[in-house]
């Protein structure tokens, strides 16, 4: 688990300079995977229950799932260092809820096609570019795009509605700052742009990643408007804030492409956060 399991619970809070809600953590802004586990040589092994562990302040690990004893109602209690998930007041994942028009422009992705490490991390498939593979243009500001996985079914939900899955692209600036573009998957059309990560997933096994070209700029939208709102990490140490945009409109996939991820890993969404006054922001024209 190392690195992992380091990074995720010793997360570097940053200031980004720009933007209507900039507070950002320089880490995984969702779950466990980090940018820089495609290098690992040890992952998680997978597990039905998607379970996993991480050291608490005390040094001994701390396990957590999805499910049962060590599930998400347990996760501030299984270790100091998970604390935020139980008292933070600005926790997600949230339902999204009467958001607020804004004239600010919504986050442009600015991707291109990139070699990329995909791994099994013990809680998803989660793919990592080799090499540069654009940007994530927020307010102006560049903040590069680091790894994709998925949660299943969806974390956050949309007036209530959930989804089959939830993409979860992580960015970050040179200085650490990082943004969380979610994308919503329902059942639609095929989906091309996705095939090659699920062409390559399906020879992925747990400690060995498959490396394969990947079309980043395809794979996320580029024209959308996207909630905004001030979050956490979805999974612990639970840390707060994340910066995190929601893009409105879900992409499609077929049935078939959608069971390709949920057969690898399903039942890996937080419940909804109370949203405790938060205000979300609906950011871009259309
Ligand atoms: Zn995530």
């Amino acid at each position: 688990m190392n690195g992992i399991q380091v990074a995720r619970r010793n997360p570097r809070i940053v200031v980004a300079l720009a933007g209507t809600v900039t507070a950002a953590v320089a880490l995984a802004a969702c779950s466990a995977g980090t940018g820089s586990s495609a290098a690992s040589s040890s992952v998680a092994t997978p597990s039905a229950s998607a379970s996993a562990s991480s050291s608490g302040e005390s040094g001994k690990e701390a396990h957590w799932s999805y499910a049962g004893s060590d599930g998400p109602a347990a996760w501030g209690s299984l270790s100091n260092a998970f604390e935020e998930c139980q008292i933070g007041q600005a926790q997600s994942p949230i339902d999204v809820q009467d958001p607020v028009q804004q004239t600010a422009p919504a986050p442009q992705p600015d991707y291109r096609p990139a070699v990329s490490a995909i791994v099994d991390n013990g809680h998803s498939i989660e793919a990592t570019p080799t090499v540069a593979a654009g940007d994530l243009d927020v307010a102006g500001e560049p903040f590069s795009l680091k790894y994709m996985h998925f949660h299943a079914p969806s974390e956050h939900t949309i007036n209530g509605k959930s989804f089959p899955l939830e993409m979860h692209f992580v960015n970050k600036t040179p200085e650490g700052a990082a943004t969380a573009l979610g994308v919503m998957v329902e059942p639609g059309a095929v989906n091309p742009a996705w095939q090659p990560l699920i062409t390559a997933m399906a020879n992925v096994k747990s400690g060995a990643p498959v490396t394969a070209p990947l079309p980043w700029n395809s794979m996320a939208p580029t024209k959308f408007r996207a909630y905004n709102y001030p979050g956490s990490l979805t999974t612990p140490p639970c840390t707060q804030p994340v910066d995190w945009y929601l893009v409105d409109q879900p992409i499609t996939m077929s049935s078939a492409q959608i069971a390709a991820f949920t057969s690898r890993y399903s039942n890996t969404n937080r419940p909804v956060q109370p949203v405790n006054g938060r205000t979300i922001l609906l950011t871009g024209s259309n």
